[in-house]
């Protein structure tokens, strides 16, 4: 059964964690397979669909700049990781039978396309899925703000953030018994409480975009395409 969906173009953002599976670094191949079937579903369901995947299952600048590296090339690392991810993400959709492209920021013709708008728009058209690799390519950002950067560029309606939790809540719901999910929370009150939802820069991008932010739980199965149907529990910042 195809639920109906009002969402036309939408980002998927997910965390490198987010394809580690049960493993402490690294691709889990079952994980990644996993995530690919969600997004089929959705494509399915005739959905334009961009993803950002992020690389700290491989490297984060900040760990690097903390061991003496230089940011910006601890920084470059983490983007290529975000392409190793992007590359695995490709193969797993391709697998499926679903035409997907590679959209890296750092040209590297060999691997995958170059960052070019319209083209990119282009594929979206062709209900090819793009993957959006090395994030804004600039050092001092992250992958928060490369999905949100490239869902305003690409038109999208919204950025469904998957992640480990249900939503936003208060207080972190793995320490808290008492932590409480808002249905609904405001750019304002995530950069005020510092809520953990995405790091400032992508927040405030977002915000003067008014482009909203679904934060859902991406180990439900079949919970991506619930949310876009309107179904589950979610939090919206907007
Ligand atoms: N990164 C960067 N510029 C960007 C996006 C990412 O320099 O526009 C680097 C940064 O070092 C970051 C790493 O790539 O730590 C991996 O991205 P991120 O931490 O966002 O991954 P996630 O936490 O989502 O797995």
């Amino acid at each position: 059964d195809t639920p109906e969906t009002t969402f036309k173009r939408v980002m998927l953002k997910i965390s490198g964690e987010a394809l580690m599976g049960p493993q402490g670094y690294g691709l889990h191949p079952p994980t990644v397979e996993r995530i690919a079937r969600e997004v089929q579903t959705v494509h399915d369901m005739g959905v334009e669909i961009c993803m950002v995947i992020g690389g700290g299952n491989i490297f984060r600048g900040l760990q690097g700049s903390a061991q003496g590296m230089e940011r910006t090339t601890a920084d470059y690392m983490g983007m290529l990781a975000t392409v190793m991810n992007a590359l695995a993400m490709q193969a797993a959709l391709e697998q499926l039978k679903i035409h997907t492209r590679t959209i890296s920021a750092i040209p590297m013709d060999q691997v995958c396309e170059p960052y070019i708008r319209r083209r990119a728009v282009r594929h979206l058209e062709k209900k090819r899925v793009c993957i959006f690799a090395a994030g804004t390519g600039n050092p001092y950002f992250t992958t928060d703000t490369a999905a949100t950067l490239r869902a305003n560029e690409m038109a999208c309606q919204a950025i469904f953030k998957g992640t480990k939790v249900d939503g936003v809540y208060d207080k972190d719901p793995m320490k808290h018994d008492d932590a409480v999910r808002y249905d609904t929370v405001s750019y304002d009150d995530c950069l005020g409480k510092n809520l953990k939802v995405m790091d400032a820069t992508a927040i405030a991008l977002a915000r003067d975009n008014n482009l909203p932010i679904i934060v859902f739980s991406l180990d439900e199965p079949g919970g991506f395409k619930g949310i876009l149907a309107g179904q589950g529990t979610y939090t919206r910042v907007q």
